[in-house]
């Protein structure tokens, strides 16, 4: 990569105008490697590890261009800007709300829907992600308000599905049942409401739902509603 001005990486990533992080240099709470910057302007060396290197109030910086996060989203905070009640930004630092790129949801989660949530700021890999092409499935944990009739797991898997209001029917799907009211459930696209509509269409209604996997990478168990971290790369491998 090229070198950076400051100025201008800091300002992308929400840490203020051009103005007020030349405000901080002069005061000297930006260091680079312990020592404070001469200026704002300054044009820093490419590095892996600026991350690393770079501290405002001796906190190292937030992860540059370039990052994912894995979140295990709670019920009731919504991924659409649109929607009222909690946004899933308000989850996250308030100066990521002026980062360029904004960090995006990879696809989204109902209101109601719990579960594991990647975001990024990567257009390229969002779209990796994300893409009809590539399928990656996705695990669902559903809790059913009624036993299930019987033929689900056969209906679902036969890729004739149509759903209420669609052209298509939908791609083969795999259920496994865990109990009379409770379901495994793994989709290869990501229509809207899909797990909702397809048991609605069965005359069923979906209680809970919970998502448990996104390609090879699980909701990790330590990672409680409303806590995400850093994704590294192993992680973003491990989903293809
Ligand atoms: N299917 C749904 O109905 N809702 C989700 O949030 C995800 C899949």
């Amino acid at each position: 990569s090229k070198p950076v001005r400051l100025d201008k990486l800091l300002a992308n990533m929400g840490y203020g105008t051009r103005k007020e992080i030349d405000a901080l240099v002069r005061s000297r709470r930006i260091l680079l490697e312990g020592k404070p910057l001469k200026s704002a302007s300054e044009k820093l060396p490419p590095s892996e590890n600026l991350q690393n290197r770079l501290t405002i109030d001796n906190t190292p910086i937030d992860p540059l261009p370039g990052f994912a996060i894995m979140l295990h989203k709670p019920v009731g905070v919504t991924c659409s800007r649109k929607d009222s009640g909690t946004l899933i930004n308000e989850l996250f630092p308030s100066r990521w709300d002026k980062r360029d790129p904004l960090l995006s949801p990879i696809g989204r989660l109902d209101k109601d829907t719990s579960g594991l949530l990647l975001l990024t700021d990567d257009g390229q890999l969002n779209h990796r992600v994300s893409s009809p092409k590539t399928e990656t499935p996705k695990r669902y944990h559903v809790i059913l308000d009624r036993d299930l009739k019987g033929d689900e797991v056969e209906i679902f898997a036969a890729g004739t599905l149509m759903l209420e209001s669609e052209h298509k029917p939908l791609l083969p799907a795999e259920m496994e049942v865990i109990s009379s009211r409770e379901a495994i459930l793994t989709l290869h696209e990501g229509r809207y409401h899909q797990v909702r509509r397809m048991f609605a269409a069965q005359g069923n209604h979906v209680n809970a739902l919970h998502r448990l996997s996104i390609g090879g990478l699980h909701l990790p168990e330590d990672l409680k509603a409303g806590q995400w971290r850093f994704m590294s790369n192993e992680d973003i491998n491990t989903i293809f």
